[in-house]
């Protein structure tokens, strides 16, 4: 349980702000999905539905890691659901979504990571709606990176004309490296960057990445982080604080202000991040939909 009183103002005036969705819920949940906006209990949702935007979870509920930070379950997954993309689809377009974001738990178990339920996902999504935007917030693909990138990279190939259009492929490094024994067992800072930069290199995609902050990590970490991020090609990056989901994950060392979230912001954008977002309340997949909107708009 989050210890509410001990949170500072530009926190706790958000959460528990609950909008009201219940045929958006019906369509979910009718299929037998899940998303991390509910499941997460995040607290932009109702501005997020609302604008038509929301994030699923493929591959099931149990994940094979066990980050100190996540409220996920770890165990052995069992769970494959070869029909899963036909159903996310109809789902997102039963929402009215015009961005979806796609994540999934870590699957090493799986030969290929996942990658391929991503990657059908998204084909199933553009043959019902060509124009969708859509973001993949992707595990690190352990020793399958490379699969990864082909069956990305083949998927975006075969769509139809007209359904090509570009693709986003998120991955948080989510903390500085010194914490990640702690905090990201069997996840490594260089391999996550190694994906980014493979995610970069590749035409029609763009690469993203989050952190969040408060797990005690010094201004000098994060800024070395963004460098390093930039250095591997990401031009999308977003900073939130981090949030105790259950008392048997790490405490919150320190409530970061808004000021100094504003600090990072304008130092990302320095280093030359296309886009942006770093607030106590930013989640990877806030405002995801900005740059696409801006452009098809204009
Ligand atoms: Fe869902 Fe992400 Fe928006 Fe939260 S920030 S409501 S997880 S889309
Ligand atoms: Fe949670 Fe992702 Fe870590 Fe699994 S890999 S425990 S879902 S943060």
């Amino acid at each position: 349980q989050r210890n509410l009183t001990r949170m500072p103002v530009w926190i706790r005036q958000n959460l528990g702000r609950e909008a009201h969705f219940p045929a958006t819920r019906q369509a979910v949940h009718g299929q037998g999905l899940h998303t991390v906006c509910e499941e997460a209990r995040c607290p932009n949702r109702g501005e997020c539905w609302s604008r038509g935007t929301a994030t699923f979870m493929l591959l099931g509920d149990t994940c094979t890691r066990a980050c100190a930070f996540c409220a996920v379950k770890t165990g052995r997954p069992t769970w494959f659901d070869a029909d899963e993309p036909r159903r996310v689809a109809e789902s997102v377009i039963a929402m009215g979504l015009d961005y979806v974001v796609l994540t999934s738990v870590n699957r090493d178990d799986l030969d290929d990571g996942g990658a391929f339920a991503f990657a059908e996902t998204l084909r199933e999504l553009r043959a019902r709606k060509p124009g969708i935007g859509v973001e993949f917030l992707t595990p690190d693909f352990r020793h399958t990176q490379a699969n990864a990138v082909r069956v990305f990279n083949d998927t975006l190939a075969r769509l139809p004309e007209g359904a090509r259009r570009d693709l986003v492929w998120g991955h948080n490094v989510e903390t500085v490296p010194r914490f990640y024994r702690e905090a990201r067992k069997g996840a490594k800072y260089e391999r996550s960057l190694e994906l980014l930069a493979l995610a970069a290199q590749q035409p029609g995609i763009e690469a993203k990445s989050a952190l969040m902050l408060g797990l005690g990590e010094t201004q000098e970490e994060v800024l070395a982080v963004l460098r390093d991020l930039r250095a591997a090609g990401v031009s999308r990056v977003s900073l939130g604080q981090y949030l105790r989901p259950a008392l048997d994950n790490l405490p919150v060392a320190r409530y970061v202000h808004p000021d100094e979230f504003a600090d990072y912001e304008a130092a990302a954008r320095e280093l030359g991040f296309a886009w942006v977002k770093a607030g106590p309340l930013v989640r990877s997949s806030y405002y995801a939909e900005e740059i696409q909107l801006a452009v098809g708009s204009g």
